[in-house]
């Protein structure tokens, strides 16, 4: 498959309904249009990429919505050079988009199967975070803690003690908290023991599982 002029038409007509929805940080847009999301997506799902639908990716994992990567991505307020934590790679389309946005990207899966294929779509894609890691997203990664922003993208029945622990001052965790549903919640800390917390609507995601494969 390729990304032809059809693609970057279909990719704008999706920016707008975007737009229409919500998002207003011009810079998530563009990179909403600059990512190929049909490429992310099996090919027989060509035609639906650029609806605002979240769709299946295999290991019963599915690619985010357009509208709730553009709403978590807004939320994390990304600058050139951010250093950025994903929980949660799956198809590597939030990844892509993160990169896009000028971030420092590492980016942890739990799932070897979706991990494994990542491991051979990214350099193909020309997709570069700093590190894609097969592992529990609950423990955050300490290694290359404190983050700019982390950004989970299942659904967490708790917020991980780690994750806000691995947060720079000043840094943001936007992460959906839930079993059913989840509420988009934003955590931006504020100084070593203090973090403001902000709610926002709700969201559907799969869950954000413990390790234990
Ligand atoms: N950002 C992805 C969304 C994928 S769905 C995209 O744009 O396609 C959520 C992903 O989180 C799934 O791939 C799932 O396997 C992964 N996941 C679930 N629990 C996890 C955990 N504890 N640690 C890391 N990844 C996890």
């Amino acid at each position: 498959m390729k990304d032809t002029l059809k693609h970057r038409g279909k990719r704008n007509l999706l920016a707008n309904i975007l737009i229409e929805k919500g998002i207003e940080d011009t810079k998530v847009i563009e990179a909403i249009k600059k990512v190929p999301r049909h490429l992310f997506l099996d090919s027989s799902f060509e035609d639906h990429a650029y609806q605002d639908k979240a769709f299946p990716i295999g290991a019963e994992q599915t690619i985010s919505q357009p509208y709730t990567v553009a709403f978590q991505s807004q939320l994390l307020e990304v600058k050139q050079n951010d250093v950025i934590l994903e929980i949660g790679t799956g198809s590597g389309y939030q990844t892509a988009v993160l990169l896009q946005l000028g971030a420092r990207v590492y980016t942890i899966e739990r799932q070897s199967q979706l991990f494994k294929k990542n491991k051979l779509f990214f350099p193909k894609m020309g997709i570069r975070p700093k590190k894609a890691i097969l592992g529990d997203g609950y423990k955050g990664y300490p290694e290359e803690a404190p983050f700019d922003g982390i950004i989970v993208t299942a659904g967490a029945p708790i917020v991980p003690k780690p994750l806000l622990a691995q947060l720079k001052i000043g840094g943001r965790l936007v992460i959906p908290v839930g079993v059913e549903d989840q509420i988009m919640t934003l955590f931006v800390r504020k100084s070593e023991l203090e973090f403001e917390k902000q709610e926002f609507g709700s969201f559907k995601f799969v869950p954000l599982l413990e390790n234990k494969n």
